[in-house]
């Protein structure tokens, strides 16, 4: 097999004992490859992301919800955030306790809070509102508020969620209105928890974001933890030497302020971070395979099978993936030139990667887009009719192996009531 622009999943050996092209034809085209080192190594970068001793680290499932990877981020020490029941039911099957959950709940029914309240799973409320429905229906219960002080971060506007233009939080200013409910219901408020957005590379806004939860925090005796969200981001440019988020400066500033806070607070109080993308990004790739390639009015269209129905991110959000190329045959490529990679699916908008200079690519060559492990597949549809791929994990020895299969006809019509 010939790799072109290849020297990320090179690097990391991604592919283990195999290559792109065998794993496309072993289990078809698209298909989502997951590389286990990868994924367990960021598990435990974030893990050890300080010192301070109560400190954990909660995935945030939404970004990835495969059985498999949530299982071995369990197997990592990982606890878990839940932004629904159906996240709370797989978690619990991939091991994860019910102290072992957090939901972080955002304009639920309460019957969606009965659903965690059953299963001893803390909820985060996320309006007055919110709490006081909860206090109805769990009086003397624990509870944790999400609170947004005021300070947002992330990539897009659409992914801030902290800040004072977003839907999420309470504000600081409804704190009184906060300590009338928790006192009428009899609540105890074990922790509080904010998310100022996704995909931050410089720590300032991180730790902005810590210092005012922790302001927060000193308005509430006998919290047990305080949770300082997620939104770790990852270099998704890698091909122009992007560099990595320093976690290590990160880590070292974050541990100054947790020990300063614990001695003031009087307690060795938990504290935990939610990364959903950080853990997951970058341990998987998109396979998928070039039909044809075209000239329309001066710009070359390389038409795959990767539409936004299997990778959605570039059009939602704008996002850059970068592309490798893998080639069966040894024909290597004349001079690189820009290319718009586009997908199958009905609509001009399906484009997974604009005017990017590649080397030339052929008809049935593989490419692979990396950095997708995080709201890749979870956000995946059966758009046209489209059968979501298969998903297979590289081992730590390097053998592939398939942990989700590949939609089927059937599962297109599943649930037709005639
Ligand atoms: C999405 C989300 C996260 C994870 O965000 P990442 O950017 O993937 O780290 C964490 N907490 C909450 C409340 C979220 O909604």
């Amino acid at each position: 097999m010939l790799g072109l622009n290849n020297t990320v999943s090179q690097q990391l050996n991604f592919y283990g004992n195999t290559t792109p092209t065998k794993l496309v034809e072993q289990y078809g085209s698209p298909l989502y490859v997951y590389n286990e080192e990868v994924f367990r190594d960021r598990c435990r970068e974030l893990k050890d992301l300080v010192t301070y001793k109560n400190f954990q680290v909660n995935y945030s499932v939404k970004a990835n919800s495969n059985l498999s990877l949530m299982k071995l981020a369990h197997e990592e020490g990982l606890k878990a955030d839940a932004m629904s029941p159906g996240e709370i039911y797989v978690e619990q099957m991939a091991g994860f306790k019910s102290s072992d959950i957090l939901y972080i709940s955002n304009n639920v029914s309460s019957e969606e809070m009965q659903f965690a309240i059953d299963r001893n799973i803390l909820i985060s409320v996320d309006s007055i509102s919110q709490l006081e429905t909860y206090g109805k229906i769990n009086s003397g219960g624990n509870v944790a508020i999400r609170f947004n002080p005021g300070v947002g971060a992330g990539h897009h506007e659409k992914v801030i969620t902290g800040g004072k233009k977003t839907k999420f939080g309470v504000a600081i200013s409804d704190i009184p209105k906060v300590k009338v409910l928790l006192k009428t219901y009899n609540l105890y408020l074990v922790g509080i928890n904010q998310h100022i957005g996704s995909l931050f590379m410089d720590g300032d806004k991180y730790i902005e974001g810590a210092m005012s939860i922790l302001n927060v925090a000193k308005e509430f005796d006998n919290l047990e933890f305080i949770d300082m969200g997620g939104g770790f981001g990852i270099p998704y440019q890698k091909l122009a030497s992007q560099g990595r988020l320093d976690l290590v400066n990160l880590g070292e500033r974050l541990d100054k302020v947790l020990h300063e806070f614990a001695t003031e607070y009087g307690s060795e109080v938990t504290f935990k971070i939610e990364p959903g993308r950080y853990i997951v990004a970058e341990s998987g790739i998109l396979l998928g395979t070039v039909h044809s390639i075209k000239e329309n009015f001066g710009i070359t269209y390389v038409g795959t099978d990767l539409g936004f129905n299997v990778l959605k991110r570039p059009v939602m959000y704008d996002s850059h993936h970068d592309i490798e190329v893998y080639r069966s045959e040894n024909i290597p490529s004349q001079n690189s030139h820009p290319v718009t990679i586009v997908g199958n699916i009905c609509e001009s908008g399906d484009i997974i990667a604009k005017d990017r200079l590649l080397p030339q690519i052929l008809h049935n060559d593989i490419l692979g887009v990396l950095d997708v492990g995080a709201y890749g597949y979870c956000m995946a549809s059966n758009y046209n009719n489209r059968l979501r791929p298969a998903e297979v994990l590289i081992d730590s020895n390097g053998n592939p192996k398939l942990i989700r299969k590949r939609d089927t006809l059937e599962d297109l019509v599943r649930g037709f009531v005639l």
